[in-house]
């Protein structure tokens, strides 16, 4: 009988060296031992509740712990050691207390996954007393217990508590170099971040992948483009780019800085490619003003059989309502359950805004309503749609209904209303809201709120008092606020002020060309011939290119996208068939081509050649032959529709019969029968 227990002991003590496929199964080696009376063995009792834990199921553990008559150090060190690789934080901690009561001491394999819980759950007051008891144990050397410390502390936001410790410990490891990063850039101080990883480079140290993904958020959360190019560098030197978590921090650094071609060069780059990555290119592409690329890739990630997550869907949501692909947009959606869009604010605001944008305020109003949680960015995107399509009063009234709701209006709110003011030019409205930020809900107006401001004063005619306003700024004006001035000079012919707006300009953004030939075209009108000159040697000089401009149409879920005086397309000489046609129905109908708006139009796009054939008279004259007598004509463009365009486009949509919508890069031009919802006023 002996015997027979002997072996069988040897059979489970063989089993438990090898480990368990299931919990039935080791539950059925636990029983065993109970019956054969071994359960007294701590040390196979304790093999047992270590693999308790792989399962996933802490109920089985608790079991086993608590069945054991006097449990010693070790059961408790693992029981709070898997207790806490299986995230049950506040039980882990309850152990440890019991473990107290019993009288026994923590030791050098209980602090890191105690000190570990107290950062999760950010207890810094055991954390605190935690560190008493590691000097009393004589554990302060131990660079396992003091890296735990370091991260704690860090995490707590205790970044001075952090560095003593982590300065103290004499053989520093990467992993607490990495804590000590980590707590840099929890406190938002990422500058010393990435000093930090510098030091541990100086050191000779090698960092492992958990140190270059943190030092990579670092470099991103800052943009500082130059710091992480220099880890990239690095990174490809050592190889690391092939581990899939750093080389997906390195896309997104790159995508947050704007760096889209390497970016690209190093997703292409990736040999496994997960949707982390792939929505992070998307995204990129989305707002890094590539709408058509981030498409491109969308598609490219459907056939390689991922399926979209929240960012992929933000990002392609976001691309769409760029593009005004309301075809797209819907199909897209469609490819995720209608109710993780209501349930999710992110994933709602998006899809209003790309209701919103592509003129479909009908349907973002929908999805808004049956939004579940709605926090402030979902009320944000719907008052912006409304006042961005011209329903000037349903935004101020949901504003009101927003307050009622109790949620506090932010900086974007006020962009909304003061948006919506501007479209109706709605010039006292305005001055009240502005001023009832700082002196009703207590915000302090940011640059963008003064570029509404200027916007809204300069489209109104009150020039003088815009420009006072961008004099009286606490900020220094950007190249927004004073575009949004040069908009007024521009629609009231101002020449006079213009020429200092313009000034401004140059000097904020010295590569873009609108702004000198607008200054020199002012010069040359006012006889000011050597002026104008030197405009334009400063100009081939510093080798200044134009910004082209685009239109896009979406016909049966395809985006086409046209060029000025474009020849590309395959269907080119229909089109140019068809814009002749235009042409001849235009002149019968009374309207001449304008010259007039030459002096102030010539930097949106070329005028001289390709007065016929700007991109969007394209757009429409492809969207006359390519859709249904019936349909709706949507057009965006990426600059603003020039006067003489407008004007054409008025009478087109008389003679065809046809609603034409056209976004350009400031607002929805809905024209219809010979007028347009602008009133002339954009
Ligand atoms: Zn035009
Ligand atoms: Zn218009």
């Amino acid at each position: 009988m002996s015997s027979l227990i002997l072996n069988k002991s040897a059979r489970i003590k063989i089993r438990l060296f090898q480990g368990f496929n299931s919990l039935k199964h080791l539950k059925h080696v636990h029983a065993a031992l109970l019956r054969l009376g071994l359960d007294e063995d701590s040390y196979l009792l304790n093999k047992v509740l270590r693999f308790s834990f792989n399962f996933g199921n802490t109920n089985y553990s608790h079991r086993i712990f608590h069945q054991t008559k006097e449990p010693n150090i070790f059961l408790f060190n693992t029981m709070i050691h898997g207790l806490v690789l299986n995230d049950s934080f506040p039980e882990s901690i309850e152990i440890y207390h019991s473990m107290r009561k019993e009288g026994l001491s923590p030791d050098s394999f209980t602090f890191p996954f105690l000190l570990k819980a107290c950062a999760r759950l950010l207890d810094s007051k055991l954390g605190i007393k935690l560190h008493g008891l590691v000097v009393k144990a004589g554990c302060e050397s131990d660079a396992f217990v003091n890296t735990s410390l370091v991260s704690l502390y860090g995490k707590c936001g205790f970044i001075d508590n952090a560095f003593k410790v982590f300065d103290d410990i004499p053989e520093k490891n990467v992993a607490a170099w990495t804590a000590i990063i980590s707590g840099y850039i929890g406190v938002g101080k990422c500058r010393e971040a990435i000093d930090m990883f510098r030091r541990l480079l100086d050191m000779g140290l090698r960092p492992d992948s958990f140190s270059l993904v943190r030092v990579l958020a670092a470099c991103t959360r800052i943009g500082d483009l130059r710091s992480g190019e220099w880890i990239d560098d690095y990174i490809t030197k050592i190889g690391m780019v092939r581990n899939v978590f750093v080389a997906t921090s390195l896309v997104d650094f790159y995508v947050k800085c704007g760096n889209m071609e390497r970016a690209c060069s190093v997703f292409d780059g990736m040999l496994e490619k997960d949707i982390v990555s792939w929505s992070s290119m998307i995204q990129g592409y989305a707002s890094n003003g590539l709408p058509k690329e981030a498409l491109d890739l969308f598609f490219k990630m459907l056939n390689e059989g991922f399926r979209p997550d929240c960012y992929a869907m933000v990002g392609v949501l976001c691309a769409c309502a760029r593009l005004g692909a309301l075809e797209l947009g819907n199909w897209a959606s469609n490819l995720m359950d209608r109710n993780e869009f209501l349930g999710n604010p992110v994933l709602g605001t998006a899809l209003i805004d790309m209701y919103a944008k592509c003129g479909r305020m009908d349907s973002a109003w929908e999805v808004f309503r049956g939004m579940r949680k709605k926090d402030i960015v979902v009320w944000n995107a719907a008052i912006s749609g409304l006042a961005m399509s011209g329903h000037v009063k349903a935004a101020f009234g949901l504003f009101g209904q927003m307050e009622k709701s109790g949620i506090e209006p932010d900086g974007n709110t006020f962009v909304g209303l003061l948006c919506a003011c501007t479209h109706a030019g709605l010039v006292d409205e305005g001055r009240q809201y502005f001023k009832s930020m700082e002196r009703v809900f207590t915000l302090t107006p940011e640059i963008e709120h003064y570029g509404c401001m200027v916007d809204l004063l300069g489209r109104a005619g009150f020039l003088d008092e815009a420009h006072q306003l961008v004099k009286s700024m606490p900020m220094e004006a950007n190249a927004i606020v004073w575009g949004a001035l040069l908009g007024g000079c521009r629609l009231h012919r101002d020449t006079q002020l213009v020429e200092v707006v313009l000034k401004q300009l140059i000097a904020l953004e010295p590569s873009n060309s609108g702004n000198y030939v607008l200054l020199s075209n002012i010069y040359s009108a006012s006889h000011k011939w050597e002026d104008a000159a030197k405009i334009r040697s400063i100009m081939s000089e510093r080798g200044i290119k134009k910004v082209p401009g685009y239109s896009w149409i979406e016909v049966d879920g395809v985006v086409h996208e046209f060029l000025v005086g474009d020849t590309s397309h395959p269907l080119s000489e229909k089109i140019y068939a068809k814009l002749g046609e235009l042409v001849t129905d235009l002149k019968a109908s009374g309207y001449v081509p304008t010259t007039d708006y030459v002096l102030f139009d010539i930097e949106e796009e070329e005028k001289e050649h390709f007065i016929g054939c700007h991109s969007e008279k394209l757009a429409i004259a492809f969207g006359l032959i390519s859709t249904a007598p019936n349909d709706k004509i949507r057009v965006v463009k990426n600059l603003r529709v020039c006067g003489d365009c407008h004007e054409a486009i008025k009478h087109i949509s008389r003679f065809t019969g046809r609603e034409i919508i056209v976004r350009d890069n400031n607002r929805f031009h809905c024209f219809n029968d010979g007028s347009c919802s602008c009133k002339d006023y954009w």
